[in-house]
């Protein structure tokens, strides 16, 4: 099916339920098997467009998702603001190494080329030459959410401390940062990108309490998916059951789960007002078990509800393409049984 693999994810996310249920992952990809496979190293593949697209490429046509998801890491926008990042090795992520905003409590300046700073145009480039390599398979373009965004600019001690003692000014932060990913999500779209992904697990319990996500973050995101045109989903890693159904309130087309989030509950909780999506085990299972084994965790997540089958979180680089491919079958094995 793959000529309809786009369609059938838009329909999906759009709420329709005839569709088949897509496997993919909107969360990083990228393993040391497909680097292998396509030559495409990190930490070079997160500087230059023409590996960035092999590299991510690979997780459809030789891992088997249905999707297309890049780039690798949550530090593109934060680079082209002025963070040093450390892009990491083969096996290591990048990371933000400096919060050029901490302790600045006036409006951030921001630079009016934003977008043609660090290695947004490699993104965008990305986009670019996806769509014109695999124009049938949906491409995700994953960014920082606007308090990862945040987070990285002043640093993790300003982020809970403003949140809790100077809101007005991590408001005011929140908004310049919402503004940044409205315009970088426009872009993408322009591009060619068809789903945007926001990580933004800052924003969530295990950072914020409920009250503060409330009052802090969800004006931002209803506003985001209100002003970007095209669907966006969001992930949050870690236990998020307690602002699902607030989170589904936000306008989001789905949202993204890890594994220690139960299906059932988070069904229950945002019923059929967003898509659900996860939400294997990362480490536990994709990472560490075999391929059988990933079958039946994947054939549980479908049986509770997921909407989308997907890894709980990023890969890991170690993760065996087999067991990536496993999902796939799992989800073959379940439409043929239960849905026929
Ligand atoms: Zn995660």
């Amino acid at each position: 099916m793959q000529s309809g693999l786009r369609e059938n994810l838009l329909k999906v996310l759009d709420g329709k339920e005839d569709g088949i249920i897509p496997v993919l992952s909107v969360t990083q990809t990228a393993t040391n098997g497909l680097m292998e496979t396509t030559g495409a190293f990190w930490p070079q593949a997160h500087s230059s467009a023409f590996q960035m697209a092999e590299l991510s490429l690979a997780a459809h046509t030789v891992g088997g998702l249905e999707a297309i998801r890049y780039p690798f890491c949550l530090t593109v926008l934060a680079e082209a603001l002025g963070c040093e990042v450390d892009l990491g090795t083969i096996n290591r992520p990048p990371e933000v190494m400096s919060h050029p905003f901490a302790e600045k409590v006036e409006k951030p300046d921001i630079p009016a080329d934003l977008y043609d700073r660090a290695r947004v145009p490699v993104v965008l480039e990305t986009t670019r030459r996806l769509k014109n390599l695999a124009p049938n398979v949906p491409l995700i373009a994953g960014m920082e959410g606007p308090a990862t965004l945040v987070y990285h600019l002043i640093g993790a001690q300003d982020y809970l401390k403003w949140a809790l003692f100077k809101p007005e000014t991590f408001k005011m932060y929140i908004r310049e940062a919402t503004c940044i990913c409205e315009g970088y999500a426009k872009l993408l779209f322009e591009a060619g990108a068809d789903v945007i992904c926001l990580d933004d697990t800052v924003a969530g319990p295990e950072t914020l309490d409920c009250l503060l996500f409330e009052t802090l973050i969800k004006p931002s995101y209803q506003y985001l998916t209100h002003s970007i045109e095209g669907p966006v989903v969001i992930h949050m890693c870690g236990n998020t059951t307690s602002i699902l159904s607030s989170l589904a309130n936000c306008g989001f087309e789905g949202i993204s789960i890890e594994e220690s989030v139960s299906v059932a509950e988070a069904k229950s909780q945002i019923g059929s007002r967003t898509i659900l999506i996860g939400n294997i085990s990362t480490t536990n299972t994709l990472l560490y078990s075999t391929p059988e084994e990933v079958e039946e965790e994947a054939l549980k997540c479908l049986e509770e509800g997921v909407d989308i089958l997907a890894p709980g979180c990023g890969l890991a680089p170690e993760t065996p393409v087999v067991n990536i491919r496993a999902m796939e079958q799992a989800r073959d094995k379940y439409q043929n049984v239960f849905v026929k």
